[in-house]
């Protein structure tokens, strides 16, 4: 038990039951996102409570993904991605102008589009997600209102109908599904009336951390067969975010026609162990998700306590999944940089050595990186 007497069977077991009964807006409107609210679901440990009240930051998550923390564990894959820890004080390889670097190539657009491609936009939406991830940069966007980019969706839409290039266009944000359905129904007829657009995607994380917002009235703006289709990509990290909510929330986006993917990090302690990854990858099939990409962990500051050496998802596809589990659920790997996303094949640790690695993009052009440790 801890010092308030918090985590303590009797709260826990209303705190479960009352995230199991709430729709996605009553989620939303009781984040777990104080140090009293968590506590309902775990004990915290000093160094939780020390992060919780010292770092500047913004954090929280939604009732549902908080009852999948193991209350006593404090190495548990989904506490270590929702609560703040000490060692996001430190820095040694994250880049204090992450956002600036990564966007260095892209065109100048309108603050809601990144450019980063020919015939590819990410069209940016919303400035707010269900659960602040701890390893992704966004989260301090949100903190600092003067790095957070304009929003204006109608100065994008008119962008896109003037940009005749541009063919597929990935709806981001923060997470695009907390925009209510009037504003999503919007989005997506729209950017279905522009000719020259020819495929929609949207980075969502709802699906695992908040499951309850795949209602009937969302699946109603999703269904049907139409000219222009649309693809969801999650960020499904560790099996045990796998859900049965969850995976009736993938199977009713499946039943409107909309294709489903999922965008993994690789992240040390949670993820980066041959059984996890296995096990990860096979409940994502079971579920009928893809797994599309697995993502280094971003060049940002803050988040070195989850950096693995930069080949050890190539690694990890090539020891735990090649050969053992269907094609279907080996990811690409890539690494997002300055000059755009570069595969990482497990070959590169024959040239481990020294603090630094240069990369090559497919358009020859290099990138070093620092050399991060086992
Ligand atoms: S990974 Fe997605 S859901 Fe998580 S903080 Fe970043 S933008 Fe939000």
């Amino acid at each position: 038990m801890n010092r308030h007497g918090h985590g303590s069977p009797a709260p826990r077991a209303r705190a479960l039951e009352s995230a199991a009964g709430q729709s996605w807006t009553e989620q939303l409107k009781h984040p777990v996102n104080t140090l009293r609210r968590l506590e309902r679901f775990i004990e915290t440990t000093p160094g939780e409570r020390e992060a919780i009240a010292t770092l500047q930051t913004v954090w929280g998550t939604t009732p549902h993904f908080a009852a999948l923390m193991d209350p006593r564990d404090p190495a548990c894959p989904i506490r270590r991605q929702v609560i703040p820890s000490l060692a996001e004080r430190e820095n040694r390889y994250g880049r204090p102008d992450f956002l600036a670097w990564v966007e260095q190539g892209a065109e100048a657009t309108p603050a809601c589009i990144l450019k980063a491609y020919p015939d590819r936009v990410v069209f940016l939406v919303s400035d707010r997600c269900a659960s602040y991830c701890r390893h992704c940069f966004r989260r301090d966007l949100i903190l600092c209102p003067g790095r957070r980019p304009r929003l204006e969706r109608e100065e994008g839409l008119r962008w896109l109908r003037e940009h005749t290039e541009i063919r597929d266009v990935l709806i981001s944000g923060g997470d695009p599904f907390l925009l209510v359905d009037a504003e999503i129904d919007h989005l997506v007829r729209k950017l279905r009336e522009i000719p020259h657009i020819t495929l929609i995607r949207i980075g969502t994380r709802t699906p695992v951390v908040l499951p309850q917002r795949i209602t009937p009235g969302l699946m109603k703006i999703l269904r049907g067969y139409h000219r222009v289709p649309i693809w969801i990509s999650l960020q499904c990290n560790h099996p045990r975010e796998i859900t049965e909510p969850m995976a009736r929330a993938v199977y009713d986006l499946l039943s409107c026609g909309v294709s489903v993917g999922n965008q993994a990090v690789l992240l040390r302690g949670i993820n980066d162990d041959a059984e996890t990854f296995r096990e990860l990858h096979r409940r994502l099939l079971t579920i009928r998700v893809r797994p599309y990409y697995l993502f280094y962990c971003d060049f940002a500051p803050g988040i070195d306590h989850f950096r693995t050496p930069l080949e050890k998802g190539a690694e990890l596809i090539r020891d735990a999944l090649q050969g053992q589990i269907t094609g279907l659920a080996q990811p690409h790997y890539v690494v997002s940089t300055n000059i755009g996303k570069i595969p990482i094949q497990a070959r590169e640790r024959r040239s481990r050595a020294g603090r630094s690695c240069r990369l090559r993009n497919a358009e020859g052009k290099t990138v070093t990186l620092p050399r991060i440790p086992d």
